[in-house]
């Protein structure tokens, strides 16, 4: 959304704008060259593109916009996460968070460096570990806001991103036509040519959209936020499972693995004395078996407001080997980002609570 009311040009696909340059009478090899000042090049505007006859710049200019992020705050250093905070035109804030190489993250191996984007300006589904949902839903982000976290990323850091996964602010699926554009031009060799194997969606559990999304001509990957594996337990942390429970969800899993042949992931939060029994790790390995998915325990990062904490570590790893013993691929995440309040949401609360005169304790 640009507040000019015009369409952003980092929204738009190699063939729209060639389409656009048909209107125009211009030759169709502009729009080759557009796209390399955009994603090769990165200029910050128009008028940089100087291989362009200045009235074809002009006429771009009046028709789209070319929208930069205002950066408000970065947190972490070049060894850690960091997280950005971007202001954006119309003045929300949302969070990106650039993770170093990780080998037990979603699309990841030794050395690359992932993004996690925001899908939305707050979010509507309430997952109860996640400061998103606290503060409420704003609106959709669209392809361009997407898209331009990675460019405003990269700039601010100097460093190249190699892998994405959409797990920001946001339910993805329910922004899902302009997540599918953004997944388009981030894997596009005309655009930010990141291959769909390092692009992961991430999903609260929107069983319609995943089948959906399987019909999609997409080969990037699929995680789903279970963190329960029993109807009981998984109504306790996601709202969404009372809606597409966990038969649907998984019934819909079902569908994507057939269309996709690819491996989906569980994302699984370990939360002391709500979802980390013996018994759930079990069930859990029963689901990921059956489906052939992979799981990634992640222990539960603090949240203001929330009362909830982590299981001790010998439980984290007790867990850990009874998916292990069913031979379940699983991993054991450290939680990165516990130190500069990188779960979902948490930065851009805390700096919108304090714009607007909230004083907020620190978050652990
Ligand atoms: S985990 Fe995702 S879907 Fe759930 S409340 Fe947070 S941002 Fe929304």
């Amino acid at each position: 959304m640009q507040t000019t009311g015009k369409r952003s040009i980092h929204s738009l696909v190699l063939d729209e704008i060639t389409d656009y340059l048909a209107t125009q009478n211009e030759r169709p090899y502009r729009a080759k060259q557009i796209v390399d000042w955009l994603y090769q090049r990165r200029v910050g505007g128009f008028n940089e593109m100087s291989d362009l006859p200045q009235a074809l710049r002009e006429r771009l200019a009046q028709e789209f916009a070319f929208g930069n992020f205002e950066t408000v705050r970065v947190l972490g250093s070049q060894d850690t996460t960091r997280k950005f905070l971007f202001r954006l035109g119309d003045g929300n804030l949302i969070e990106s968070v650039l993770i170093p190489a990780s080998p037990s993250l979603y699309g990841s191996t030794s050395d690359r460096r992932t993004i996690c984007v925001s899908t939305q300006v707050g979010c509507a589904y309430g997952c109860k570990f996640c400061a998103s949902g606290l503060d409420g839903f704003s609106r959709n982000l669209d392809a361009s806001e997407i898209v331009q976290q990675l460019l405003a990323v990269e700039k601010a850091s100097g460093e190249r991103i190699d892998n994405v996964v959409f797990m920001g602010m946001g339910e993805p699926l329910a922004n899902f036509a302009n997540v599918v554009r953004a997944i388009r031009i981030i894997n596009a060799p005309w655009g930010l040519e990141i291959g769909a194997r390092h692009i992961t969606v991430s999903t609260s559990g929107l069983a319609p959209q995943i089948r959906k999304l399987a019909d999609e001509p997409l080969q990037s990957r699929l995680a789903i936020s279970l963190h329960g594996a029993t109807d009981d337990v998984r109504d306790k942390i996601m709202p969404i499972n009372r809606k597409y429970n966990l038969t649907t969800l998984l019934a819909a899993c079902d569908y994507y693995a057939s269309r996709k042949k690819q491996r989906i992931y569980f994302e699984y939060i370990l939360i002391a004395g709500i979802n980390d029994a013996e018994e759930q790790a079990h069930l859990l390995a029963h689901h990921a078996r059956r489906l052939g998915a992979r799981v990634n325990l992640i222990p539960y990062n603090t949240v203001e407001g929330l009362e909830w904490s982590r299981p001790s570590r010998e439980k984290q790893e007790r867990f850990l080997s009874i998916l292990r013993g069913h031979q379940v691929v699983a991993t054991l995440r450290r939680e990165k980002g516990h130190d500069i309040d990188a779960a979902c949401g948490q930065l851009r609360l805390q700096t919108k609570r304090s714009e607007d005169g909230v004083i907020i304790a620190a978050v652990s």
